[in-house]
């Protein structure tokens, strides 16, 4: 790494280009869109009149290089070396006259966290958190088509692990935070910026340990962190998913034990067999469906927007005599709306044996299971030891499970002016509240009372989604630039006094 100042050089340039890209996504009309190529999200609305904090062109195009610099930086967890990453936001915020501080965790891993003040007295029951984790998930770099740590750009895509998860948040928080500096922004609460370590793992580097140890430099009322969509389908944005809730994950092994033997004679009890059969159940189990008020929100919202036959399905959820078969329609349908309906189940690990002629002891399979916030395990695992009905066969639940939390609320201030602003920003759309089948650090933000919200500000098609944690992960660039203008705009609203 180079350092800041050249990348404020590379950003000039890098802005222009930006800024002719995200025009384009104006659409006919736009001045420039007939000298450059479309982008792939063409047709994504542009900003809607004066944005409260000043032109941010120029501050895009920083935020793109930023970008950049944090892909290029390692931050694979195991082992995250989140520090250098740390260390660079550090140096950026410095330059602006930000005054961010590092909060060591574990060796190599470092949080960093800034604040830009409303009065000389906190008040933390008002102040909103911005949230993003440095870690990114492991590549199969074979799979890759260009070197996922490269950063490159092809195409109007940025591509690299974390293009989007998470380091395309983190550019955005810190672009916002840059904005709010540079205009001087008169502040109704406090805005506080932090960097996380060890979300992708959630061990002794993650929020857990942050909240521990540094609850008073993070204290606050609300948060927006990632974890919610702006669904782009078709060119348009089609909806907006704001995460107030998420499932559960939690691991139970499945153990079968037996007579070690010799292979050249077979017993009844060879755990493999024993094991196999626990996981064919298993896999065919259905969990009952539990609406919560969240979800129940959600597929309301949504049924406008599905064809008329999904549509009836998803209203007809909640009705005695037709919601059993509806569930199963809207299940059958999407395999993201099943995980949102109930409890799931995914065997996801086998294990068994030390010798191709040797008859184990043990064989054990992993269930990574995501309950229901409200739901228990021990329900669950009652369930599964009357089906499986093999008194050979333990399920052993690990020590390893997130943390159930209550969900945010949908009545107060913030997720009022998320809902507003991005309605605003894409014409109208609806704006729903979202539960995800995965976790994030909202959780655990949520058990200390604070309301988190997530939402990637960036408009993505399912399939950009699906390559998160997968291959050749990108962003397109004119959706991060919609995404540095939508998240400004959603903080302007809630803590910049006009
Ligand atoms: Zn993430």
């Amino acid at each position: 790494m180079n350092g800041i100042r050249k990348g404020v050089r590379k950003a000039r340039v890098a802005a222009m280009t930006v800024v002719a890209m995200s025009m384009a996504a104006l659409g006919p009309g736009s001045r420039v869109a007939a000298q450059v190529a479309p982008p792939a999200t063409n047709g994504l609305p542009g900003t809607q009149g004066g944005a409260p904090l000043g032109d941010l062109t120029s501050l895009s195009g920083d935020a793109k290089v930023w970008l950049q610099d944090l892909i290029k930086i390692n931050t694979t967890n195991p082992p995250g070396n989140e520090q250098e990453a740390a260390k660079y936001i550090l140096r950026v915020f410095q330059k602006e006259g930000i005054a961010p501080e590092e909060l060591p965790v574990a060796p190599g891993r470092t949080s960093l966290v800034a604040r830009l003040r409303s009065s000389a007295v906190a008040d933390p029951s008002k102040a909103l958190l911005l949230v993003a984790h440095l870690d990114v998930v492991g590549v199969d770099k074979a799979k890759w088509t260009v070197d996922p740590f490269a950063a490159t750009i092809k195409d109007g895509y940025l591509y690299g692990r974390g293009a989007i998860d998470n380091k395309a948040m983190l550019a955005t928080n810190m672009a916002v935070m840059v904005a709010l500096k540079r205009a001087n922004a008169r502040l109704n609460r406090d805005v506080i910026f932090l960097a996380t370590d060890d979300q992708e793992q959630g061990g002794d580097a993650s929020i857990k340990i942050l909240i521990a140890k540094y609850w008073d430099k993070i204290a606050a009322g609300f948060a927006l962190n990632e974890g919610g969509n702006i669904v782009l389908d078709g060119g348009k944005v089609k909806y907006v998913a704001v995460q107030a809730s998420e499932k559960v994950s939690v691991n139970v092994a499945v153990v079968a034990r037996g007579t070690s033997g010799h292979a050249s004679m077979p017993t009844k009890d060879n755990p493999v067999v024993h094991l196999s059969a626990a996981v064919e159940k298993i896999g065919g189990f259905v969990t009952p469906v539990h609406y919560t008020a969240i979800v129940r929100r959600y597929f309301e919202g949504l049924a406008p927007l599905e064809s008329d036959e999904v549509g009836k399905w998803m209203r007809a959820l909640d009705t005695g005599d037709r919601g059993e078969h509806a569930a199963r329609v809207i299940s059958d349908a999407n395999p993201q709306w099943n995980a949102m309906l109930r409890d799931t189940i995914a065997p996801t690990m086998l294990n068994a044996g030390v010798r191709n002629n040797v008859i184990p002891a043990e064989a054990r399979a992993n269930l990574n299971i995501r309950l229901l916030p409200g739901d228990t395990i021990d329900g669950l695992v009652l369930d599964l030891t009357k089906l499986i009905n093999d008194p050979l066969v333990k399920l052993d639940v690990q020590t390893d499970a997130g943390l159930a939390a209550p969900p945010s609320s949908l009545e107060n201030d913030f997720y009022a002016d998320i809902t507003k602003i991005a309605a605003q920003e894409f014409g109208g759309v609806p704006v729903l509240p979202y539960q995800s089948p995965w976790a994030t650090d909202s959780a655990q933000l949520r058990l200390h009372n604070v309301q988190s919200y997530g939402l990637w500000p960036f408009p993505l098609t399912a399939e950009d989604l699906q390559r998160m944690h997968g291959n050749d992960e990108r962003i397109p660039l004119a959706s991060f630039v919609k995404g540095i203008d939508v998240e400004s705009r959603i903080v302007a609203e809630f803590a910049v006094t006009r």
